[in-house]
This record gives structure tokens, sequence and C-alpha cells, in this order.
């Protein structure tokens, strides 16, 4: 007789987290970055396994519009996927599910440099809608051969039970997002605002914004076409959210301008946010096309003095942003006083 599974590991363990799982998604207005962490919560718990993370794609199952991590570099979000790359790109693009017993003898398996956690074997399972694969839930243990057989059907299962409710949650962010960089869209950047200045005044606390303008933008449109341009912004906006947090957020207000809006963020974590952005865009050239270029930004920042309006707060950052222009550009530069 094989011998009886740890208490993590037993039915009716999968079915109390399945059960909870599915009740907490429902709920009414669980966001979509609630759902994503809801589940890999889930992944977690239902395989005792060291990490779980989730990924969703932009309705063109392109580009990845969120994603969420449990267990091991929790804090981290996915910021990798291209599709047909690594396990997760082979599974969006196969809609199939992957079990791999050991990654370093796995060809699909990549590397992601500064993952900050090992992995010896997981579990990658797709996400289906009735639109195709809108994602993928990926499992991973320090141990090789961590997953079984039926272990391969639990997670189809959880996909199954997670995605009415994640599809829900990423078509309404589709809705509110700019289709081309992935930040929301310009008409998010007031309810956003003033959502981050209710929740300070409720727990004392602060905000700060950063407004962002690509510097002689005109001239990669003039000089290599619309297209490139087009690459450069998403290229752009995936950086910046890089070198934020996970809770900042990024608003694309037109054209190739944009605002970052950081809750509970005071004046010298928001420059420093600023300074990381500008400072990796005029060092790190973008391979666009067979092209390298360096796109340079200048910035405005303005924290919250806690009483003024929300248009009040834009428009020092922008005062800011111009004063940078002026300046010279590439450069960050403070708001004055409200
Ligand atoms: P500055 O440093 O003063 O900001 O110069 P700039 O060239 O960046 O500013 P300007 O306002 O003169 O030009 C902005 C350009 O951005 C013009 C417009 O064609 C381009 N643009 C706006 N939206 C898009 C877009 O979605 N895709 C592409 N490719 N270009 C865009
Ligand atoms: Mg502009
Ligand atoms: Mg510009």
């Amino acid at each position: 007789m094989s011998p009886r599974p740890p208490p993590a590991r037993r039915p009716e363990h999968a079915l109390r987290v399945l059960v909870e799982l599915t009740r907490a998604l429902t709920e009414a207005q669980v966001g979509l970055e609630t759902a994503l962490r809801l589940v890999t919560d889930a992944g977690v718990a239902l395989f005792a396994c060291d990490h779980a993370s989730v990924r969703v794609l932009d309705d063109r199952g392109e580009h990845l519009l969120s994603g969420a991590r449990s267990g091991a570099s929790a804090h981290a979000i996915p910021s990798s996927f291209r599709r047909g790359l690594g396990v997760a790109g082979w599974v969006i693009e196969h809609g199939d599910v992957a079990r791999v017993d050991d990654i370093a003898t796995d060809p699909r398996f990549v590397q992601v440099p500064g993952q900050g956690f090992d992995i010896g074997s997981l579990l990658c399972v797709p996400l289906f809608s009735s639109g195709g694969v809108i994602g993928c839930l990926s499992l991973t243990a320090t141990v090789r051969g961590y997953f079984s057989a039926d272990d391969e059907i639990l997670g189809r299962l959880l996909a199954n039970c997670a995605v009415p409710p994640l599809e829900r949650a990423r078509l309404q962010r589709l809705a509110i997002t700019d289709a081309l960089t992935g930040a929301l869209r310009q008409n998010q950047l007031r309810p956003v605002l003033e959502g981050a200045m209710q929740a300070a005044r409720a727990h004392g606390g602060t905000l700060s914004i950063v407004a962002l303008d690509l510097d002689h933008f005109k001239r990669v449109n003039d000089d290599f076409g619309h297209l490139v341009g087009d690459e450069v912004l998403r290229v752009f906006a995936r950086r910046v959210r890089e070198q934020v947090r996970a809770e900042d957020i990024v608003v694309r207000r037109g054209g190739e301008e944009f605002v970052v809006v950081l809750p509970a963020c005071d004046l010298d974590v928001a420059i420093a946010a600023a300074e990381r952005i500008r400072g990796h865009l005029a060092t790190v050239p973008m391979e666009v096309e067979g092209l390298s270029i360096l796109q340079r930004v200048s910035a405005g920042v303005a924290r919250w003095d806690g009483k003024e309006s929300a248009a009040s707060l834009e428009r020092r950052a922008d005062d800011a942003l111009y004063a940078a222009k002026r300046a010279g550009r590439d450069r960050v530069v403070v708001a004055d006083a409200a």
C-alpha cells in the first residue's frame, strides 16, 4: 500500500482550496490583480509547491496584460513573456499542458536572470476562454520530478475554476487599457488620482505623481516610420512598469505623454523612481526592428500636498515637466509647492 499523502496533498484539502478559491473569486468587485493573486495563492496551497505564477495576455494574445506570483519571490510580478519562448510561451502557443520533471533536460526552459528562486521541476497549464488561450498558470518546485500525472489533472481543474472570473476581470481591464502600450487610458487618470487621494486621506498618507514626455519622439517617426514609433512607445511603457512598484499605475495621457501615479509615496521615493526611469532609458538603447534606439525622456515630479485638487497636482507636475524640457530635456524636475 502506498503511504498516505501529507495533509496538504489530500483530496479533501484540494476540494477545500478550490471551493474557497471560487467563492473568493466570485465575490463582487475583485479586480484583476487581486483575482490573479488569489489564483497563485491557491496554486501554492493546492500543490504545496514552492512558487506559483500566473500570466494573462492582452486582446491580441501577444503581450502580457498582467500577472501575479505567490510563494518564493512573491514580490516580483512576472514581466517576462514572449509568445513561443520559454515553457509559458510554449504552453500559450500550443494550448497544452507542460509538465517538466527536470528543467535541466527540457529544451523549452529558459532561465530568467535574477529570478530569485530555484526551479527543479514545473507544471504549466493554459488558461482557456472561448476566444482561445488567455494566459497560463505555472507551478514550480525546487526538487525534480515533483508534479505527478494526477497533478496535471488537478492543475487543469484549478484553471477551469479560475478562468470565468479571471476572464471577466481581464475584459474589464482591457476596456480601460490602451491597446498599444498596455497603460491605462487617459480617461482613467482622474478616477485613479482621486482614488489614491481618498486612500491617502483615510490612512493619513500621501501620494506622488510623475509626468513623463518622450524627448524628440517626433524624430523617431520621421526617421524610421510610425511602426517603429509605435514599438518604441510599447517598449517605453514596459520599461516604466519595470522601474516602478507593482501598485504604481501607469496612464497614457495621450501621444507620447504618460503619468505614473505612485500611491502612498513620498517625494524622495517618487524622484528616485523618475530618475531610474530616465537613467535606464538614457543608457540602455531599445532594440526595435533591427534598430538600436536611445529614446530619452523628461519628467516632472509632484507630491500631493493633502489639500489640492487632482487638476492642481497634475498642473504642477506638468509645469515641472516643461521646465525639464526647457532646461535641455533628459532630466527630472521637481514641482514647486502648490
Ligand atoms: P519634445 O522633446 O519637445 O517632447 O519633442 P517631441 O518630438 O517628443 O514632441 P512633439 O509633440 O513635437 O511630437 C510628438 C510626436 O508623437 C508627434 C506624433 O506624431 C507622435 N505620436 C503621438 N502618438 C503616437 C502614436 O501612437 N504612435 C506613433 N508612432 N507616434 C505618435
Ligand atoms: Mg508631448
Ligand atoms: Mg515629446
